[in-house]
């Protein structure tokens, strides 16, 4: 028999007491007793009976059909009707308030078992459907979710089977208490959650929400996503909370890979500039509070990465920067910092260094790392890296500050050669300053051609005649007086205003030569030099064309000279550039020749009219047999390839005389004259020229 809790109401104390004893008689525990309506309400909220048994007739305002429609709106709990009225009015009444059972009074006790027993079971399958039918509502919003069901009163949760399998566990192997959930979560997420979910408990938030990770019986953490609704009693107590839980993984991985590739390199993986500078300010504030803990940043660019780039392609460019990054990585331990900074540009951040010495040796075993494996394994070269380096000292408040130093110690290391390392110095800084003062000077002087040209005689061995002139620019700076060409060209050429300035040079010197051509020197040619971004310009073949036209100078009467280097930077673009310019007349010599690239099987691609000694070689060739032999190498060569040969920088008697006993074509050199103003140029041409005439000074 069942122990049922009964709320006796009746207004007639005899008959109450009457049921009372049939209801113990039969096993069920009386909870209470009532004789009005109101009362009655009071104790089925109090009391919380399993069943109430309602007379029709009460004492007081409410009748018993109108209290059984309060108590079962308010609690939900099941009443029978116990009455003596039998009319269709009243039946009719009580029909409407949906009770759970009607008996008749006088009853059998038999008759009072019966209809308790269907009335709790009714009520109890009601219970049970409402709650399934909730689950089902929750269900349906998500197919993926697992559910779950908080009661607040026995602490019992359920489960969903999809709860528990997207947790990797099996039926059976998870009981129904809350710890077993809460336990699972994330040492670090669960106080959020458990804060999160009194929040809303207590009636502070519509609805719980919270992301957390919750161990998975894999042993590892996943992201999920908790939602919830409270469901709160009269008093606006919570006595159950059930909803969803989704699995995050798929979108937290999206997430993450988004952040990970808005801070990382997607050629080598390397972090990028942003999170590498978020590092060293975070490393630089460490610093202000613990100065005696060294640290140290790299900045590194690879030597010639344009010319492999260009010349051997994207891949190859590819190939060799994550090359470089693995190299880089393999250098360095795991606290350091290794970036992409763009390009070929990257930069270390040496987390704790005992002294500079640990970031020279750093350094040097990068150096060692490029040279000793073949980066470039198609090509079979290897590479090498400019390095600029710079310690922390307190001076250093962003870390942008500390980057432009060692980038511009990078700088000194590059034009140092490349190859090397070169830590950052105070005077750099003083250079680097002087550097946009030079570039601001420069910007000012293309706008007051403030240039000269002088002009440089090339003789020819064979009859001793001056045959050309080769053009040489001089910076006539307002303050400094005559710069040379060699303590601008570079800076120029990086800003890009060689274009302008590389252009008047042209100008000058082809009204300059056709002058000269007038004046009674029909032959003479003028020579005029070419950077690497005048020749990389894709107008450069019409704006030689148009010069020519403007100035009246025949085409044979220029040359142009470029270096091996500026020719090769792009080969197939070098070939018809060089071919072009060939079929506008115009000839072309390899300056420099000798001490760069001196990829000897190019040269017979490009159409070349003359090659230029290296001068460093003629200087060398009384005191050294090697430049001897190779002056006379190169002789030979420029013979077999059908090339005129012009030996630079010639300054000494028997320098002449060897080159004249190995047949080179013409001489250039202060032996004749240095570079002249075009008039003081002038009466030297008109001067009788031979080849005894001792040097000439401007
Ligand atoms: P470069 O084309 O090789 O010119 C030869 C350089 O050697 C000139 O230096 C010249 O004065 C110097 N030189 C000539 N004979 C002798 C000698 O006997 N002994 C020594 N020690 N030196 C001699 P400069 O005029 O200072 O020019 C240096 C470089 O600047 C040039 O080398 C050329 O590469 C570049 N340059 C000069 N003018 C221009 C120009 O208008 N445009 C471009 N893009 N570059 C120019
Ligand atoms: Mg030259
Ligand atoms: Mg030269």
């Amino acid at each position: 028999m069942s122990k049922a809790r009964v709320l006796i109401v009746e207004d007639e104390s005899i008959i109450a007491l009457d049921i009372r004893n049939s209801l113990e008689g039969l096993g069920y525990q009386v909870a209470g007793q009532a004789d009005r309506g109101e009362d009655a309400i009071k104790k089925a909220g109090e009391l919380r009976p399993n069943l109430i048994l309602m007379d029709i007739k009460l004492k007081g305002e409410m009748d018993g059909i109108e209290t059984a429609g309060q108590i079962r709106k308010l609690f939900d709990l099941p009443v029978i009707f116990l009455t003596a009225f039998a009319d269709q009015s009243t039946l009719e009444r009580a029909r409407q308030a949906e009770p759970y059972g009607y008996i008749l009074k006088p009853f059998e006790d038999y008759e009072l078992a019966i209809a308790i027993e269907i009335g709790l079971y009714k009520h109890g399958m009601e219970k049970k459907l409402r709650e399934s039918e909730e689950r089902y509502d929750l269900a349906v919003r998500g197919a993926n979710d697992g559910l779950w069901d908080w009661n607040l009163k026995n602490n019992e949760v359920y489960f969903s089977p999809r709860w528990k399998a997207m947790l990797g566990i099996k039926e059976g192997e998870f009981g129904n208490s809350p710890d077993e959930w809460i336990n699972r979560i994330h040492p670090e997420d669960r106080d959020r959650f458990n804060e999160n979910f009194l929040l809303h408990i207590k009636g502070n938030t519509p609805h719980f929400e919270h992301e957390y990770r919750i161990r998975h019986a894999s042993g590892g953490y996943m992201w999920v996503l908790a939602r919830g609704l409270a469901v709160c009693d009269m008093e606006g107590k919570a006595y159950r909370i059930a909803g969803s839980q989704t699995d995050l993984t798929a979108r937290k991985m999206i997430e993450e890979r988004l952040a990970f590739s808005a801070l990382h390199d997607g050629l080598t993986g390397l972090p990028n500039r942003e999170l590498f500078m978020d590092r060293l300010k975070q490393r630089i504030e460490i610093a202000k509070r613990h100065p005696e803990s060294l640290f140290a940043v790299l900045f590194l660019d690879i030597d010639r990465f344009k010319v492999v780039n260009d010349s051997l392609g994207h891949a190859v460019g590819d190939q060799l920067l994550v090359g470089t990054a693995r190299r880089l990585q393999l250098c360095l331990r795991p606290e350091d910092t290794v970036a992409r900074l763009s390009g070929d540009e990257f930069a270390v951040l040496l987390n704790d260094i005992g002294d500079v010495s640990d970031t020279i040796r750093v350094a040097e075993r990068f150096q060692a790392k490029m040279r000793e494996t073949t980066v470039l394994v198609e090509v079979n070269r290897s590479s090498t890296a400019s390095i600029g380096i710079v310690l922390y000292t307190n001076k250093y408040i962003q870390p942008q500050d500390m980057l432009r130093d060692a980038d511009t110690a990078m700088y000194r290391a590059k034009a140092l050669g490349g190859g090397r390392y070169q830590i950052f110095d105070a005077t750099m800084h003083t250079q680097a300053l002087s550097l946009l003062q030079l570039e601001a000077d420069m910007k000012r002087a293309v706008k007051n051609e403030e240039w000269l040209v002088y002009y440089q005689p090339v003789v020819s061995v064979a009859n001793g005649k001056i045959s050309g002139v080769e053009a040489l620019i001089r910076w006539n700076h307002p303050e400094r007086g005559i710069i040379s060409p060699l303590d601008f060209i570079p800076q120029a050429e990086d800003i890009g205003l060689i274009i302008p300035i590389g252009e008047f040079v042209l100008r000058t010197a082809c009204l300059q030569a056709k002058a000269w051509r007038e004046a009674g020197f029909p032959k003479l040619w003028v020579s005029v030099n070419l950077s690497g971004r005048q020749f990389q310009d894709q107008n450069l073949v019409a704006k030689i064309s148009q010069i020519l036209r403007e100035t009246g100078l025949p085409s044979q009467g220029l040359r142009l000279e470029v270096t091996e280097s500026v020719a090769m930077q792009d080969i197939q673009y070098g070939i018809k550039v060089l071919k072009d310019l060939n079929k506008l007349g115009v000839h072309v010599s390899l300056d420099d020749f000798g001490n760069g690239y001196s990829s000897l099987s190019y040269l017979k691609q490009f159409s070349l009219n003359v090659l230029k000694i290296d001068q460093s070689f003629i200087q060398d060739i009384l005191v050294n047999k090697n430049s001897e032999a190779i002056t006379m190498a190169i002789i030979a060569m420029a013979r077999s390839l059908g090339l005129e040969v012009v030996a630079e920088g010639v300054e000494k008697e028997e320098q002449l005389a060897f080159l004249k006993s190995k047949y080179c074509d013409e001489v250039q050199g202060f032996l004749f004259s240095k570079p002249l103003p075009a008039k003081e140029l002038t009466s030297f041409l008109n001067k009788p020229f031979t080849f005894t005439t001792r040097r000439n000074t401007p």
